[in-house]
C-alpha cells in the first residue's frame, strides 16, 4: 500500500484534479491525501481574520469570491448535469456554513472549522469526480481518524486503530481519499496541523498503517542540488537519507517541512518527492539508506547574525560557555552555528528581533563584536564518510570567498560556511562548479 499526497497547486484547477485522478489509477492500493486547492487556506484565513474583527461585508465578498472560483472549477470538472448540481450543492453547503458564523459565536473552535472547509472540499470534489468516471474508490474523512494529543502530537495509536478499523471495512476499495491538514484534537473538537500540514498527514498515515512508501507530489521534481534562482545549471537529486533532507529543509529547500517527515523517518518508510507535471520522472528518494553520492547539495540561509564574543578569561577557564549559552537561554533566541577558539567564541542567530538586551548581557563575559547580514552556506551530503578530501575540494572551490566561519563535524552530514551575504551568489556558483562540474 502507498500514500500519494497532492499539495494545493496539484489540485489547483478543474485539469489538475483531472490529472490527479488519472495518477492515481496506478492499480496500487492507495490512501490519496489532498491539500485544499490552492490559495483557499489563504482565503479562509482572510474570512477568519475578518470574522475576529467582525467585518461581515469582507467575508461576505471572499465567500462570493470563492464561490465563482469554484463554480467554474465545477463547470470544468464534471460532465453531466446531474454531477455538476450534486458538486454545486455540496459547495453551497460549505458556503452557508462558514456564513453561518457571527463575531458573537467566534471562538478558536469556529476558526478551526472555518479553516477545515478547503480539505473537505478538495477532496468531495475528488471523490465526486471519480464517482462521475466510474472509479471506485472511498472517502475516509479525516476527522474520524486523525488526531492529536493535549501537547498537539499526533495520538499515533488512535490513528492507527481507527484507520486499520475503516481499512477493514472497505475490503474491496484500492482506492482511499482523504483530506490533509485537518484532525482533531484532545477535546473531540475540529483542529489542524498547522499551515503546510498536509505532508504532516501524508507521513502520519503512512507510519501509522505502515505502507511501502509515502509520495508527495508537488510541482517541483524533487529536490535539486543548488538554488536555480542563483545558478544556471541544477540537477534533481536521485536520493537522500532522512538526515540530509533535515539538513537541505533547514537551509532554505522549502519543498518540505523537516518536521512534516519524522513520523515516516522513525518507521523506517521511504517519502519520495515527484512532479506531477512530469510524473515519469524519478523524483527524489528520501530513506534512511545512505546512496553512492557523498557530496548531494549545496543550500543557503540568508539573514544570519554572527556574534563574537572575546574573553581574556576563556584562556583555560571553564564555564565560559555555558555562561554564554545561558544568556541565549534567557533570551530565547536559538543559536544555529558555533566555532571556538581558546580565547572567544563566535556564534550565528537568525532572529529578526531586537537583540540590543542580549547584546548587552553578553558584553558582561567578554568584548563583543557583530556582523549582521551574513549568509550559511551549507554542503550536504555523507561528508565525513570513508573518503577523505571533501572539505579540501569544498574550501578549494571556494578559494576566492573570504570566509567568517566553518562548522565541520558538527554532523556528518553538513559542512557550514559563513559568509557575508554579498558573496552569496559567487559561493553557490563556485560550488556548482566546483562539487558538481555544472554551469555556474
Ligand atoms: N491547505 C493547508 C495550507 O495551505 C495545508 C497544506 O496545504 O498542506 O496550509
Ligand atoms: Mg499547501
Amino acid at each position: 500500500m502507498v500514500i500519494q499526497k497532492f499539495g494545493g497547486t496539484s489540485v489547483g484547477s478543474a485539469a489538475r484534479i483531472k490529472d490527479v485522478a488519472a495518477l492515481i489509477q496506478d492499480g496500487r492500493r492507495k490512501v490519496v491525501v489532498l491539500s485544499a486547492m490552492s490559495g483557499t487556506t489563504n482565503s479562509l484565513a482572510e474570512i477568519v481574520q475578518a470574522l475576529n474583527k467582525g467585518d461581515k461585508d469582507v467575508v461576505h465578498t471572499i465567500v462570493d469570491d470563492l464561490e465563482r472560483t469554484y463554480a467554474v472549477t465545477v463547470e470544468e470538472l464534471f460532465q453531466s448535469k446531474a454531477f455538476k448540481l450534486r458538486a454545486l450543492e455540496m459547495l453551497e453547503g460549505h458556503w452557508s456554513h462558514i456564513l453561518s458564523f457571527t463575531l458573537d459565536m467566534f471562538t478558536r473552535f469556529e476558526e478551526r472549522t472555518v479553516l477545515a472547509q478547503g480539505e473537505l472540499i478538495s477532496t468531495n470534489l475528488l471523490q465526486l469526480y471519480l464517482e462521475e468516471q466510474s472509479v471506485y474508490s472511498a472517502l475516509l474523512p479525516a476527522l474520524d481518524f486523525m488526531r492529536i494529543d493535549q501537547q498537539g502530537e499526533p495520538d499515533m495509536w488512535y490513528v492507527k486503530s481507527n484507520l486499520e478499523r475503516m481499512l477493514k471495512e472497505n475490503p474491496d476499495v484500492d482506492l482511499f481519499v482523504t483530506q490533509g491538514y485537518i484532525c482533531r484534537n484532545h477535546f473531540g473538537d475540529i483542529d489542524n496541523l498547522k499551515r503546510g500540514g498536509s505532508d504532516y498527514t501524508a507521513s502520519i498515515i503512512g507510519a501509522a498503517i505502515k505502507v511501502d512508501e509515502v509520495q508527495i507530489w508537488t510541482d517541483i521534481d524533487g529536490m535539486h542540488n543548488n538554488d536555480p534562482r542563483v545558478v544556471k545549471q541544477t540537477k534533481p537529486i536521485s536520493r537522500l537519507t532522512f538526515d540530509e533532507a533535515a539538513e537541505l529543509a533547514y537551509f532554505g529547500a522549502k519543498i518540505l517541512h523537516p518536521t512534516s517527515i519524522v513520523p515516516a523517518r522513525q518507521a523506517s518508510i521511504p517519502v519520495i518527492l515527484k512532479n506531477t507535471l512530469k510524473p515519469d520522472l524519478p523524483g527524489t528518494i528520501i530513506s534512511n539508506e545512505p546512496s553512492g553520492d557523498f557530496i548531494k547539495a549545496v543550500a543557503a540561509k540568508d539573514g544570519i547574525t554572527a556574534i563574537k564574543i572575546k574573553s581574556d578569561r576563556m584562556l583555560l577557564a571553564h564555564g565560559f560557555l555555558r555562561k554564554v549559552f545561558e544568556v541565549f537561554e534567557r533570551h530565547k533566541i536559538s543559536i544555529d552555528m558555533i566555532t571556538t577558539s581558546e580565547v572567544a567564541v563566535s556564534l550565528t542567530i537568525d532572529t529578526t528581533e531586537d537583540i540590543a538586551p542580549l547584546l548587552e548581557e553578553l558584553r558582561l563575559y567578554g568584548k563583543v563584536e557583530v556582523d549582521t547580514v551574513q549568509t550559511i552556506v551549507c554542503v550536504v551530503g555523507h561528508l565525513l564518510q570513508e573518503e577523505p578530501g571533501h572539505a579540501a575540494k569544498i574550501l578549494g572551490a571556494l578559494k576566492d570567498v573570504p570566509i567568517r566561519m566553518i562548522s565541520y563535524g558538527g554532523s556528518k552530514n553538513n559542512i557550514s560556511i559563513l559568509i557575508d551575504s554579498h558573496l552569496k551568489t559567487a559561493a553557490l556558483r563556485a560550488l556548482n562548479h566546483g562539487l558538481f562540474n555544472l554551469e555556474a
